[in-house]
């Protein structure tokens, strides 16, 4: 089973592809270096995964991304994913595969690694924006009976809707909080990355 590998691989050169986006949002209220640092991290993730001969194992998988990021990616923002993977790789067993309720556990982990890492809560111009919407999209699609398949589509569109969000409000963590009430209007770094993310994850099922 190569397609986390695969799906992992689609999504760092699709980060990689928007580095200078990422780093002009970040240069609107931050100091312009996300796309790089997303970049970093994606870069020393794909060799990580590159040299593992287990590909099919997710909690091997997000393990090596989580120190991909620990590893290489400095600022606000690589710490967090770092956590994020992290909590992920922790929240898989031998036999977790890729299904709807999987998608609820291990990303609910990692929201919660990202919360208490960053001190951070929905509603301050952050990459939860993001992901509480998406995690949100999941459990609705549960509820729903909706596919795996499905689920990626609603909570595609709930990402978007998230990082749109982060336009309409102050940043109160992170180097944005600097500007304040200025940072109206502006959208996310860190919650685009995470859009990206999933985004592509949903691009990658839908070829
Ligand atoms: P830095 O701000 O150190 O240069 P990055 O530019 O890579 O780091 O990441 C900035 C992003 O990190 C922000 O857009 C925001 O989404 C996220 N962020 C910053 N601080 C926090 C925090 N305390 N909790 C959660 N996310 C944060
Ligand atoms: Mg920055
Ligand atoms: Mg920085």
């Amino acid at each position: 089973m190569t397609r986390i590998k695969d799906a992992v691989e689609h999504i760092a050169k699709a980060i990689i592809a928007q580095k200078d986006y990422l780093n002009m949002l970040d240069k609107a209220i931050g100091d312009g270096d996300h796309g790089n640092n997303m970049a970093i991290g994606f870069e020393a993730a794909l060799e990580e995964i590159d040299n593992m001969n287990d590909d099919g194992n997710p909690a091997k998988v997000f393990k090596a991304i989580g120190t991909a990021f620990s590893e290489n990616v400095g600022g606000a923002a690589g710490p967090l994913y770092a956590a994020a993977f992290n909590r992920a790789a922790k929240a898989c067993d031998e036999n977790t595969s890729f299904t709807v309720d999987s998608v609820i556990k291990v990303l609910g982990e990692a929201i919660e690694a990202i919360k208490k890492r960053g001190r951070v809560e929905p509603g301050e111009k952050t990459m939860l924006d993001v992901l509480i919407p998406v995690h949100t999209a999941f459990v609705k699609g549960k509820e729903k009976d909706l596919t795996l398949f499905q689920c990626l589509g609603e909570a595609s569109r709930a990402a978007k809707e998230g990082a749109d969000y982060t336009r309409t409000i102050s940043a109160s963590k992170g180097r944005a909080s600097y500007l304040g009430i200025r940072s109206i209007g502006h959208q996310d770094p860190g919650a685009t990355s995470s859009l990206i993310m999933v985004r592509e994850l949903y691009n990658f099922f839908q070829r």
